[in-house]
């Protein structure tokens, strides 16, 4: 690829241009062998020559295209750059995708299996063998598995991948309900919002062709998606395109919007609603979509009866029902003009179907409640009909390709309660923030528990319960960390066994990113480069280990032999999942999984491929990315196929089309199209899931009062609102500890505080600040800034890291040394010994480190605060800000487990537990991971 781009350095214009203009990537055509001078001999000419391998970022789900560039004379990794080939990321990266190569450098990496000698906790480990810690490990599940203790079998798992097609296999073959997720921190909240209109939890907004945007979040440069939407935002603002955030803090999105509401938190839903009622009164809405796409004959049938069942009368009732959401009221809540949300409203209106929006974490994590705002701002993209339209907001699976595998275990028969208990039928994802007082309380134990790029010690809230819950062995038995860097939760597993970087490990991604379907193809690319030269190896840490890096191990591979050694003889039934596609009783290799997936089930890669001479397993490895479709719009709208409704019948009343009890799709306007996975097929503004689940008042998109209203919040006796979930761009939770050039641009949190604020308090930007929660506190630096709302203070997640051993347990480049002491039972006390100090290795860079401040670990002072339908812990905190004490230093937390365990039984009781309908756990329609088998969901059965 090239362009005829001018040269920046005005020397360089004096040059003769080179014949082709300046390229922006090397041509793929010279990927075998691409030749460059070497940087560090200038000004000598030295060549290098280079393997450029495709691969895929681990840094964030965007899944955006990396090319590594493999020196070959010495097999290693030069840098990465983005993949032109990649048609989501389109060549271009965040700074976390080229810091990849910090992490597969980092002198400080786990190179080796380790097995723990001393007590759990206690930092003794010594290096074991890939073959110990399978038959070991292999040996605790079967044993669970023989005497039918399935549930005490659990995966967690932190950073997503490889669940496409890897993890039902393991979960299902194995006959458990295991898969724990971290969703319920993260974006649980918002995916309810969604996926109670379409059935489907994620939005795709097609920014680039949007008129108008609307971000309640700080995408743009720190919010989720990072670099693929961004460039979209971008190019759509490059061609007059407005932007609206939504944002309590001046995040960098915000700072270049057109519009900039910095909210109360909680107050957003009130916000979208009061958008909705002058689309409303004003007859600014698409009425044809409505008509044809909302199921409001339902709501009309279940909720008014007694009117008339007409379309007019719906929009009537309509207008009732929201009419109390006057910009007026919206912006008290909010503490903002009312005059903005009219002119956003117009905008919105104005750009009609070409309207995107987007809400991820933010306020729907932040607050009780909170996927009510994603309904919210979904009821307005339906009120203008921008429903996978071109510039609109698509529901995510529009936008994704997930290729069938070979061979697939039908589901499990068992339902993990650890998991979703009767008091969450409706949690958008499991309530693994809870496990620790599930085991408290005694509802169960685990056998075998493996993390996957996870740290719920440092993640979670109250991470003083996990380190109590992980230390006792009665409850957690075996504990295995599979992990690329060391974690907080590392030092407290029996196992902390290394996983590959983005360039070490296979995997198939496929993300929303634009109106589009593609695949992108990970790749451990050390090993590739090897097999190039003509070396084989029978598993990817074997190539590791000849390339240098050390028995780091892919999960695909480890979990293949983990299988065969849990059923040796196939007797459980569980080994021939396990076993090649293409030669029945030999173990499946990586190479055989992939190529039959894309020989068999990705459309138009094997003819692509063909036109190339290349198989298409030699075609993933040569671009790293296949675009499937372009341009896919109105997905809901695709007509049934004549074969399948040759003999389906239509429900008289709701226009259903089923075919022998199977629902096919829905009638709209007498054409049979797929509609939306949905009960009715339709958008559901009326939920009857949620009446039927006993929350009626709820069913339709509202306002819920969030637990950090300002109502609860009395600023004159020093109580704030503090905001703990943003971003920063440059770094991911805890797998960028060890990136050493994102730690240099980000090494701390301060406490954000408004100039009136600090005014109040008496601070200024460095004074330490002591942050009260229910079960504790942190001390934190103050920032004073305008960039935060009066009343409100912020503090980033991203940072705080920490180890308890000066030279093992956490990367120097981004943890302090702490001392982490139980003063009484439950009562913890933690305090930094030093910050982040430069220390030797072979990498100099380590004795350059001039950063010495690793921020504040503020999660481990929030209790768990459950929402009571979604799931969704709420971040936001009530907090008490005071002046230190003499006794009291920077960096210190203090939490009492004995308060966050009672905190937690508050939040338990105001749920309303299972059974629904029909003895059901969860309504049988709603997504979940890893659905068990439909029986599994009665509690009878
Ligand atoms: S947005 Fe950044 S971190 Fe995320 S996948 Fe892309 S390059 Fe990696």
């Amino acid at each position: 690829m090239s362009d005829n781009r001018q040269p920046l350095n005005p020397d360089a214009m004096r040059l003769d241009p080179p014949s082709h203009g300046l390229a922006s990537y090397p041509p793929v055509e010279k990927w075998d062998d691409w030749v460059e001078y070497d940087t560090a001999q200038w000004p000598r000419k030295v060549e290098k020559h280079c393997q450029i391998i495709p691969t895929i970022c681990f840094n964030c789900e965007a899944a955006c295209g990396l090319l590594g560039f493999v020196e070959k004379d010495t097999n290693r990794i030069r840098r990465f750059e983005g993949n032109p080939e990649h048609p989501g990321s389109r060549g271009r990266n965040c700074a976390k995708g080229p810091a990849t190569l910090n992490q597969v450098t980092d002198p400080e990496r786990i190179r080796y299996p380790l097995k723990r000698t001393g007590k759990r906790g206690e930092g003794k480990w010594e290096r074991a063998s890939w073959d110990e810690v399978l038959d070991d490990i292999a040996g605790c599940v079967r044993k669970a598995l023989q005497e039918e203790r399935r549930n005490e079998i659990m995966y967690h798992v932190g950073r997503p991948g490889h669940e496409l097609l890897y993890h039902q296999r393991i979960l299902h073959s194995w006959g458990i309900d295991g898969h724990n997720s971290h969703t319920n921190v993260c974006s649980a909240g918002a995916r309810a919002g969604y996926a109670f209109w379409s059935g489907i939890d994620r939005p795709s907004p097609d920014h680039a062709n949007a008129r108008f945007i609307l971000l309640l979040s700080s995408h743009l440069e720190t919010g989720h998606y990072f670099n693929p939407h961004a460039q979209r935002i971008i190019e759509a603002k490059e061609a007059g395109t407005k932007i609206c955030v939504i944002d309590t803090r001046l995040s960098n999105t915000a700072s270049k919007a057109d519009y900039w509401m910095s909210t109360w938190p909680g107050s957003e839903a009130a916000i979208l609603l009061a958008m909705c009622n002058v689309l409303l009164q004003e007859d600014l809405f698409d009425r044809d979509f409505v008509r044809h796409w909302v199921n409001w004959e339902e709501f009309l049938r279940e909720e008014h009866g007694n009117k008339p069942q007409t379309f007019q009368s719906f929009i009537s009732i309509l207008k009732e029902i929201y009419a109390s959401f006057t910009p007026e009221f919206a912006a008290k809540e909010a503490s903002i003009e009312p005059g903005v949300i009219v002119e956003v409203a117009h905008e919105i209106a104005k750009a009609g179907s070409a309207f995107s929006s987007h809400v991820w974490r933010n306020t729907a994590a932040g607050n009780l409640g909170g996927w009510q705002v994603a309904r919210a701002l979904q009821f307005l993209v339906v009120l203008v009909g921008a429903v996978g339209t071109v510039g609109g907001t698509a529901p995510n699976a529009a936008n994704k390709y997930i290729p069938a595998p070979p061979h697939m275990p039908p589901p499990s028969k068992i339902w993990n309660e650890l998991l979703i208990p009767k008091e969450f039928p409706l949690a958008f994802f499991e309530m693994s923030f809870l496990l620790p007082h599930f085991l408290k309380e005694g509802r169960g134990k685990l056998a075998m528990y493996f993390t996957r790029v996870y740290n719920p010690v440092w993640t979670n809230p109250d991470g003083m319960s996990w380190i109590e819950m992980l230390s006792d062995e009665s409850k957690v038995e075996r504990h295995a960390c599979l992990t690329p860097t060391w974690s907080e939760t590392a030092w407290f597993a029996d196992y902390v066994l290394p996983m590959g970087h983005a360039s070490e490990r296979h995997d198939l991604m496929s993300q929303e990113t634009q109106a589009a379907r593609w695949i992108g193809f990970r790749q451990p690319i050390l090993r590739v480069a090897l097999e190039k030269q003509g070396k084989k190896f029978a598993t990817t840490y074997e190539a590791h280990e000849a390339a240098g890096v050390g028995q780091v191990w892919e999960e695909d591979e480890f979990w293949i032999e983990l299988s065969w050694r849990v059923d040796p003889d196939g007797s459980l039934g569980i080994r021939k999942y396990f076993e090649s596609p293409y030669e029945p009783g030999k173990k499946m290799a990586v190479d055989d999984y992939y190529r039959w997936i894309f020989e068999n089930s990705v459309p138009g890669l094997p003819a692509a491929a063909a036109k190339q001479g290349l198989t298409a397993l030699e075609y993933m490895r040569k671009y790293g990315a296949f675009l499937i479709e372009d341009n896919v719009y109105k997905v809901h709208e695709a007509a049934l196929k004549a074969a399948d409704i040759a003999d389906a019948s239509v429900d008289p009343q709701t226009k259903i089309v089923s075919r022998n009890g199977a629902v096919l799709g829905v009638e709209v306007d007498g054409k049979a199209c797929v509609g939306f996975p949905t009960p009715s097929r339709k958008l559901e503004f009326f939920s009857k899931t949620i009446k039927d689940w006993k929350w009626p008042e709820y069913a339709t998109p509202g306002y819920i009062k969030s637990h950090v209203h300002p109502d609860n919040i009395d600023l004159n006796a020093g109580e704030r609102l503090l905001l703990p979930t943003f971003r920063l761009p440059t770094l991911i939770h805890t797998r960028s500890g060890n990136a050493k050039w994102l730690y240099e641009i980000s090494n701390r949190n301060p406490l954000w505080l408004n100039s009136k604020d600090a005014e109040s308090f008496d601070v200024k930007t460095g004074d330490l600040l002591k942050v009260h929660t229910e079960i504790g506190y942190f001390i934190d630096k103050v920032w004073t800034t305008e960039g935060i709302k009066p009343g409100v203070v912020a503090c980033s997640h991203h940072l705080g890291r920490w180890r308890l051993a000066e030279d093992c347990g956490g990367e120097r480049w981004s943890t302090a040394l702490v001392d982490l002491k139980q003063v009484e039972p439950g009562k913890w006390l933690m305090r930094q010994i030093h910050g982040i100090k430069p220390f030797k290795s072979d990498d100099p860079d380590s004795e350059r480190i001039f950063w010495e401040d690793g921020g504040v670990h503020q999660n481990l002072t929030f209790p768990v605060q459950p929402d009571y339908i979604s799931g969704q812990h709420c971040w936001h905190q009530k907090v008490r800000v005071t002046k230190p004490g003499p006794e009291d230093k920077y960096g210190d937390v203090f939490v009492d487990t004995n308060i966050s365990h009672e905190v937690y039984k508050r939040w338990m009781s105001k749920t309303r537990p299972a059974p629904g309908p029909n003895d059901l756990r969860r309504p049988l329609w709603l997504p979940r991971s890893y659905k068990p088998a439909p029986e599994a969901y009665y509690f009878t059965r």
